[in-house]
């Protein structure tokens, strides 16, 4: 088992960012409204992640770090099939196979707070008290250090911390109504509040994307048949600057398809300026029946049942809205 752990976490946990991934989209699941996130070293020593989710009840914290699957996995075959399906419910066994992980979670209605620890080997599953407020700290510490070989490939301090960085931008992009901070060796680094309305977004998305983006962008906000995109594009004055921002969220989901960049490229030169990158935050939001985005969850591929139909909505959306109000 602790052999199939680490070669799983090999599918999960490239580096310190993808352990903050897994981590914070759990926080989302148990519908946390604010998430705390303390790195050391770029994350080589600590990964502290807390919310004010739902919590986890006492009886099922060991199970939480234990392989849901294991028994379905008896061959490498079986593992690479598993691989393949992004490898649900086994995000914490694999990041406790090389790491030292310690879970503290409290519910709504328990007296206190419960801690269990998971150390590479050695699991610790007797819970005991802690006066944690309602939520969810997981702490990861000293990320492969039981995997050398895995830790040498771990790039500087600051490359590292730069991945968790930018993946918290990109995570707090498409939910405004969650607040995030992040802090770097004890250094606040971002600090979002929870943003509702339209002018606190707009808010939110000069923080992470420049208050240069936001002055000079058209609004993007266009319905039709089922489908609905939302966000912004910058002008071209703006695009020399910052020629690689460019998101785009399917269903909150952060995405990079070719169809979606030929679509929205077309329809920006179309209007605006020929030769030009577009700089963009866009949202579209569809029946989540016509979209497949699970066929790599650790990647950003995606796959639209209707192809067609999606690009060339986007290419009007973005042809008529950019038209309107062009400057
Ligand atoms: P998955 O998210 O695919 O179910 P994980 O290994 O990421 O698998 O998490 C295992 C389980 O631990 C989750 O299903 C959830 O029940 C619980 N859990 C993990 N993190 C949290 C959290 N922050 N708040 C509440 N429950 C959590
Ligand atoms: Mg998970």
């Amino acid at each position: 088992t602790q052999l199939v752990n680490q070669i799983a976490a090999g599918e999960v946990v490239e580096r310190p960012a993808s352990v903050v991934k897994e981590l914070v989209e759990n926080c989302f699941d148990a519908g946390a409204t604010q998430i705390q996130i303390d790195i050391e070293q770029g994350g080589a020593r600590l990964i502290r992640i807390r919310d004010n989710g739902c919590g986890i009840i006492n009886e099922d914290l060991g199970l939480a770090l234990s392989r849901h699957a294991t028994s379905k996995i008896s061959s490498l075959k079986d593992l690479e099939q598993v691989a393949s399906m992004g490898f649900r419910g086994e995000a914490l066994p694999s990041i406790s196979s090389v790491a030292r992980l310690t879970l503290i979670s409290r519910t709504e209605n328990a007296e206190c707070a419960w801690k269990v620890g998971a150390d590479g080997t050695e699991k610790d599953f007797d819970p005991q008290p802690d006066p944690h407020p309602q939520g969810t700290t997981i702490e990861v510490r000293d990320l492969f250090y039981n995997t050398p070989a895995r830790r040498k490939f771990l790039k500087s301090e600051k490359t590292e911390f730069s991945h968790i960085e930018n993946l918290i931008k990109k995570m707090a992009l498409s939910h405004f109504d969650i607040g995030f901070v992040l802090t770097h060796n004890q250094r606040e680094i971002v600090n979002l509040k929870p943003a509702s309305s339209p002018a606190e977004q707009e808010k939110r998305i000069a923080k992470i994307c420049g208050s240069a983006f936001i002055e000079n962008a058209v609004r993007i906000d266009f319905a039709s048949s089922g489908l609905h995109l939302t966000g912004w594009v910058g002008l071209p004055t703006f695009s020399r600057s910052q020629p690689d921002m460019q998101f785009f969220y399917v269903n909150a989901r952060l995405i990079k398809d070719r169809l979606v960049s030929h679509a929205v490229k077309q329809a920006y030169q179309d209007v605006l300026y020929h030769g030009r990158h577009p700089v963009f935050v866009l949202y579209l939001a569809l029946d989540p029946k016509l979209v497949d985005v699970n066929a790599h969850p650790a990647k950003l591929e995606v796959r639209f049942r209707e192809g067609r139909l999606v690009h060339d909505f986007l290419f009007s959306a973005l042809h008529r809205s950019l038209a309107e109000q062009r400057p």
